[in-house]
Formats: structure tokens, C-alpha cells, sequence
């Protein structure tokens, strides 16, 4: 992402642009938050812990909505613990924030969890 008044590069996390000021955090609001939980070795409790994480980053700056990569899990054993575990605790999430799941169109190892939809 760059900066949309100077053009220097600046990392979505940041609040404002470091050399102008400028304020980013509404110019990033109609991007996802993209959390990976299936390619580092996740076990569930790390995984569910990581989605939690990104949920209340996204909600404290006002994201749409966040893309949880939980992997395809075609793979017995873990990646298929991964891709169960999240795809129920998603729904619970979405019921408990009265948010809309939806599959990823171009990843079907991932969901999107929309807020405010
Ligand atoms: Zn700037």
C-alpha cells in the first residue's frame, strides 16, 4: 500500500502515513484482514487464538471484514483438525456478531467473516 497524499509506502497497520500524517486508517477500511492459521503448524488452540486476534484487531480498526486461510484440508490429521475447527468456531463468531461467513471465491481454503453485513 502507499500513501494516498505523499505516495511513500506504508504498512496498513500504521494509523497515519509516518511522513505526512496523513491519516490511513479510513483508506485501509474497505480492506480484509487476512489471517493465516493452517501453514505454520498450527495446532487448534494456536489457530483459534490467531482468528480471536484478528477479530477484535479488525473490529478495533474498523475493518469489513477479515479472510481466515485455514487451508484445504485434504491432508488427513492436522490440516483437516484445522479446516473443522475453525470452520465451526467461524460460524459461532459470525452468530455472536451478527456478521455474514462467506467461502473465499478465489481460495477455497479460506472464508471470509464480513462485520456489519
Ligand atoms: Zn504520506
Amino acid at each position: 500500500m502507499n500513501c494516498p497524499t505523499c505516495g511513500i509506502p506504508v504498512n496498513s497497520t500504521n494509523a497515519t502515513c509516518p511522513k505526512c500524517d496523513t491519516p490511513l486508517v479510513n483508506h485501509f477500511v474497505d480492506l480484509l484482514s487476512v489471517v493465516d492459521v493452517a501453514h505454520n503448524g498450527e495446532d487448534w488452540p494456536t489457530a483459534k487464538r490467531k482468528i480471536l486476534n484478528a477479530v477484535s484487531k479488525a473490529l478495533e480498526t474498523g475493518r469489513k471484514g477479515i479472510k481466515i486461510i485455514h487451508g484445504r484440508g485434504e491432508s488427513r490429521g492436522h490440516s483437516s483438525v484445522i479446516k473443522k475447527h475453525s470452520s465451526q468456531f467461524l460460524n459461532t463468531l459470525a452468530r455472536q456478531f451478527d456478521a455474514k461467513l462467506v467461502k473465499d471465491r478465489n481460495n477455497d481454503g479460506a472464508k471470509i467473516l464480513y462485520f456489519n453485513s
